[in-house]
């Protein structure tokens, strides 16, 4: 099992609401301005060779912009990118 480092989140604000989507995967509402939350881990390299990042066990959820800052696992330290 390789040393596993912080979280980081990405969002995306996504051009379609709860039409086309469905409701928020945090709160079951529905939803006006939809975003699109990944969550990645860092990990250190088996071989020594610096760090990387991994999907394992991480969540993906569409929602509401403060749900989804709600299930972050470390609200203290996460960084975030936001695309058009
Ligand atoms: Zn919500």
């Amino acid at each position: 099992m390789p040393k596993m480092g912080n979280y980081q989140y990405t969002v995306i604000h996504k051009k379609h609401n709860s039409a086309h989507y469905g409701n928020c995967e945090v709160c079951a509402n529905p939803v006006g301005e939809m975003y699109h939350q990944t969550e990645r881990r860092e990990y250190e390299r088996a071989n020594g060779k610096g760090t990387g990042w991994t999907h394992f066990g991480c969540t993906d959820k569409f929602g509401h912009l403060e749900c989804l800052h709600s299930i972050r696992r470390d609200q203290s330290r996460n960084r975030s990118v936001k695309a058009a």
